[in-house]
């Protein structure tokens, strides 16, 4: 990946600058620093399908294996009208410092279409996700890559990417992909993982800083899978949830929006917007409000140079991927703001994959006790990980998150050599 070639885009220079940032840090070999900076493969493909009109579109998919020297590569599969090559390979490598962090046996992958997922009916998004299964099948598989929701995908694409992956083997293959629905060989809390894992990153982090997380006023940019599940649980822990936005806009209210009517709301008007009780703001707008904590659950890039000295929060936890850039972490690490990383924050999701693929490849389904209980365990652990070599180090958390993740990756090369 030279800088300027088909791989050059910003968040994949993002993404270099953090890992060349980190191998200098941990004085990584050279060699290995320059593998890591390289996908092990992409694939690009074209998806035509037959669109409800009878007329033939086609799309471009991608998807990305970053490195494979820890396990079978693990990461989602995002729709997005902006989605393209650079951002899924920078995606893919964040995926390979995330589940090495988190002690998980995987390598970095992600996917991508580019499309608008909502301007698409159920049944051309069913013909959209066969196709590209049916052509990236070459890379995927449950001791290949296993696929996973991301930003515009859901349980529903889960199931039909394992019923076409499994037509084609001529038999039910649930390992395939994660984030499947229960009754074909899902997990149990698998839909809520990413957000109940923030909340216990976020448990952590107020428990380090002295504080108590009850009371807090929160902010969660994005009211999707990641923000509403944050939502929810932060606000039955009694924090206040004062904002929170969608995609057409946000609504606030300083003494707290009631979140379980909130869904009710949104279950049936579509979107957070014209809630009784609150007032309406923008989503760019929400990040600025007074509040505690910021959750932006939304996309990338929102809290950047020219806007980080105006969150008012002391502690954002990134529910989204790469939601803030290196300028921006340099403002609020001097302002003090912790900063919970992505690759931390977020993690959960990809744990509860493990735990879903684990029981898939065992046909054997855990209690949701367990999976609660171990998701926990395996946060607080991963967190307080962090911490300590952040402390030690003197680093914020993403500097030392990032440190942990490469360093595992880099060791697997390490003693694994170099082929042939
Ligand atoms: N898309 C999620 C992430 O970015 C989950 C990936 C997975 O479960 O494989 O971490």
């Amino acid at each position: 990946m030279t800088e300027k070639s088909e791989f050059d885009s910003p968040m994949l220079r993002t993404a270099l600058a953090q890992l060349d940032q980190t191998a200098s840090r941990l004085q990584l070999d050279q060699d290995i620093h320059e593998r890591l900076r390289h996908p092990r493969r992409a694939l690009v493909v074209s998806i035509p399908i037959r669109m409800d009109t009878g007329r033939t579109a086609v799309f471009t998919g991608y998807r990305v294996h970053h490195n494979s020297v820890l396990g079978p590569t693990k990461g989602g599969l995002r729709y997005a009208p902006d989605v393209d090559l650079p951002e899924v390979s920078a995606l893919a490598m964040l995926m390979s410092w995330k589940c090495a962090l988190m002690g998980l046996p995987y390598g970095g992958a992600k996917g991508g279409v580019r499309c608008d997922p909502r301007s698409l009916s159920r049944h051309e998004l069913e013909n959209l996700t066969r196709r590209y299964t049916a052509e990236i099948i070459l890379l995927i598989g449950p001791d290949l890559d296993i696929p996973a929701p991301d930003m515009g995908t859901d349980e529903q694409t889960m199931a039909w990417m394992m019923d076409t992956y499994s037509m084609t083997q001529g038999r039910t293959v649930p390992g395939v992909v994660t984030g499947k629905p229960l009754i074909v060989g899902g997990s149990a809390r698998r839909r809520e993982a990413t957000g109940r894992g923030i909340v216990y990153a976020l448990y952590q982090a107020a428990r380090r800083l002295g504080q108590e997380l009850r009371g807090r006023r929160v902010v969660v940019q994005g009211f999707g899978n990641v923000g509403s599940v944050a939502a929810r649980l932060l606000w039955r822990e009694g924090c206040v949830i004062a904002g929170v936005s969608d995609i057409k806009g946000g609504i606030w209210n300083p003494n707290g929006i009631d979140i379980r009517q909130l869904e009710a709301h949104v279950a049936e008007s579509g979107g957070v917007g014209g809630f009784p009780g609150t007032e309406a703001i923008s989503s760019t707008d929400i990040l600025f409000q007074p509040c505690d904590v910021l959750v932006p659950a939304a996309i990338g890039s929102v809290i950047r140079g020219d806007n980080a000295d105006r969150i008012k929060a002391t502690i954002v936890a990134e529910g989204a991927n790469a939601p803030t850039t290196p300028e921006a972490d340099v403002i609020l690490r001097d302002r003090g703001v912790t900063v919970i990383p992505d690759i931390l924050a977020n993690a959960g999701g990809v744990v509860v994959s493990y735990f879903e693929w684990v029981q898939g490849l065992q046909y054997y389904f855990w209690r949701e006790s367990e999976i609660t209980t171990r998701l926990q365990e395996v946060m607080t652990r991963a967190f307080n990980r962090v911490w300590a070599l952040a402390t030690k180090e003197g680093t914020d958390l993403r500097t030392a998150a990032l440190m942990e993740g490469v360093r595992r990756v880099a060791e697997g090369y390490r003693v694994r050599g170099l082929y042939p």
